[in-house]
C-alpha cells in the first residue's frame, strides 16, 4: 500500500471539501477554501445552502481529520498547496504568497537579532498569512503577539483560517495599511512589500515619501508606515524589489532611511527563485534608531546561492551567525 504524507493527506481533504462547497454555493475555489477551512476549525458544516447529501459527504471527510495529529508546518504546507492551486485561477501577481525560503531566512535572522522570549510582530501586508505563520512556526516556543493587516478581504480570510488551524493567536485588520493603523508600536515588522503605485494621492500626500508629482510608490509608503509603527530599536525585515534604490524616487527614500533607521543588512535572493531578473527581490534588514542603538561595524551584505545548493546555504547561515556575533555583542 502506498503511504501518503501528512501534508498530502490534509491537502486531499481540504481540496475535496473545497470543491464540493464551490460546486454547491457557486463561488470561486479560494472562497470555498476559506469556507472549508472555517468548517474544519469549527468542526461543523456552517453553510446553510449546502444540501443534506453534500453535508453528509463533507462531514464524512472532516471526520477523517484530527487536527492535533498534525504539526503546524504540515498544516501550513497543505493549505499553501491548496491556495497555490486556487491562485492559479484568479489572483494577481502582486498578491503572491511569500516563498518558504524567505520565511525561513527571516526567522533565522530574527532569532539571532531579537533575543527576547516575547515580542510583538506586525505584518502590514499579511496576504494569506504564509510568511507570518512560517516565521511564527520557526520561532516556536517564543511568545509572539502577532498582528496581520491586509486590504484584500479574501486573502485575509485565508490568513485567518491559516492562523486558526495552526492555533496562532493573530489579531487581524482588514484595511488599507496606508490609512491610519490603530496598532501600538511593535518590536518587529516583517513584510513582503506590495510593489507598485498607490492610487490614493490624497492619502499619500500625508507621507514624507510621497512623490512630488503623480502617484507615489506603495512600497515606499509601506516602508515609512512600518517604521512609524516600530518601537525605537525595533527591527524591520522587508522583501524588496532589487531596483528599490535605483528608481527616480530613490534619493528621497535614501534620505528618509538615513534619518530614521540603520541599515543592518541586505540579502539578495537567488535569481533562480524568480521568473525574470526584473522581478527578483532581496531582504532588507533595518533597525529603527533609538537610545542604545549602534550601527554595525559593517552591514551584512550577502548574495544568496541557489536554494538547491545545501552546502552553500549552510555557509551563508554560518556567515550570518558570525556577522551577528561580531556586530551585535
Ligand atoms: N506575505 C504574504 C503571504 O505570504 O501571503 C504575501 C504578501 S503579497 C506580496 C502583498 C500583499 O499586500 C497582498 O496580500 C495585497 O493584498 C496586500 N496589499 C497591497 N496593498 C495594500 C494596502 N494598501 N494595504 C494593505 N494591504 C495591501
Amino acid at each position: 500500500m502506498v503511504k501518503i504524507s501528512p501534508v498530502e493527506e490534509l491537502f486531499t481533504i481540504i481540496n475535496e471539501t473545497a470543491l464540493i462547497i464551490q460546486e454547491e454555493i457557486a463561488c470561486t475555489f479560494l472562497e470555498a477554501l476559506a469556507e472549508t477551512g472555517e468548517n474544519l476549525f469549527q468542526e461543523a458544516v456552517l453553510q446553510e445552502e449546502i444540501s443534506e447529501l453534500n453535508k453528509k459527504r463533507l462531514e464524512k471527510l472532516y471526520d477523517q481529520v484530527q487536527l492535533n495529529k498534525y504539526q503546524n508546518e504540515e498544516i501550513r504546507k497543505a493549505l499553501q498547496l491548496v491556495i497555490l492551486k486556487g491562485m492559479r485561477e484568479s489572483v494577481q501577481a502582486n498578491h503572491q504568497m511569500t516563498p518558504d525560503a524567505v520565511g525561513m531566512l527571516i526567522s533565522h535572522l530574527l532569532n539571532k537579532l531579537v533575543t527576547d522570549h516575547s515580542f510583538t510582530l506586525l505584518d502590514p501586508a499579511v496576504g494569506t498569512g504564509n510568511l507570518l505563520t512560517t516565521v511564527m512556526n520557526y520561532l516556536q516556543p517564543k511568545e509572539i503577539g502577532a498582528i496581520g493587516v491586509d486590504v484584500d478581504d479574501l486573502l485575509i480570510r485565508l490568513s485567518y483560517v491559516n492562523a486558526n488551524l495552526q492555533q496562532h493567536p493573530i489579531e487581524f485588520f482588514n484595511q488599507d495599511s496606508l490609512e491610519p493603523l490603530y496598532v501600538d508600536p511593535v518590536d518587529v515588522v516583517i513584510c513582503d512589500l506590495p510593489v507598485g503605485y498607490y492610487p490614493n494621492d490624497v492619502r499619500a500626500s500625508q507621507y514624507e515619501l510621497a512623490a512630488i508629482q503623480g502617484h507615489s510608490y506603495s512600497h515606499h509608503l509601506f516602508i515609512e508606515q512600518s517604521i512609524k509603527h516600530t518601537k525605537d530599536g525595533g527591527y524591520l525585515f522587508f522583501m524588496i524589489p532589487n531596483g528599490l534604490f535605483e528608481s527616480e524616487q530613490a534619493a528621497k527614500l535614501h534620505g528618509f532611511l538615513k534619518e530614521k533607521v540603520i541599515i543592518q543588512g541586505l540579502l539578495q535572493l537567488p535569481l533562480t527563485m524568480f521568473k525574470t531578473k526584473q522581478s527578483a527581490k532581496s531582504i532588507l534588514i533595518l533597525q529603527k534608531k533609538g537610545e542604545h542603538v549602534v550601527p554595525p561595524k559593517q552591514a551584512l551584505l550577502v548574495n544568496l546561492p541557489s536554494i538547491s545548493k545545501v552546502k552553500s546555504i549552510e555557509n551563508i547561515l554560518s556567515q550570518i551567525d558570525d556577522w551577528v556575533k561580531e556586530n551585535k555583542k
